[in-house]
């Protein structure tokens, strides 16, 4: 994927925000004025590219709201369909930061 300037600006709002405090990929979106999917590449590349360093992108994993199963091993970037134990659909988004 190209970089050019305008993205790695966008990157660093970004992360500014996950600094700043948990961010939903929706909260993202409509704060950058792009979309969820957008959201989620760059997700993934701040991912990668704060492994090195003393920071990291932690996720707040989502949650039923039904009967708070919690999504653990859930890497991806989206929001899981349906609780896999009482397969409620009533599901808190995934919350991400940086620390
Ligand atoms: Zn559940």
């Amino acid at each position: 994927m190209p970089e050019d300037s305008g993205d790695k600006t966008l990157r660093q709002r970004m992360m500014t925000l996950l600094k700043a405090e948990e961010c939903g990929v929706r909260d993202i979106s409509q704060a950058l004025h792009i979309s969820e999917k957008e959201v989620a590449d760059h997700l993934t590349h701040i991912r990668r590219s704060l492994a090195a360093g003393p920071q990291s992108l932690e996720i707040r994993p989502a949650e039923c709201l039904a009967c708070g199963f919690v999504f653990k091993d859930r890497r991806r970037f989206s929001r899981p369909g349906r609780c896999p134990r009482c397969r409620q659909t009533r599901i808190s988004m995934p919350r991400y930061y940086i620390c």
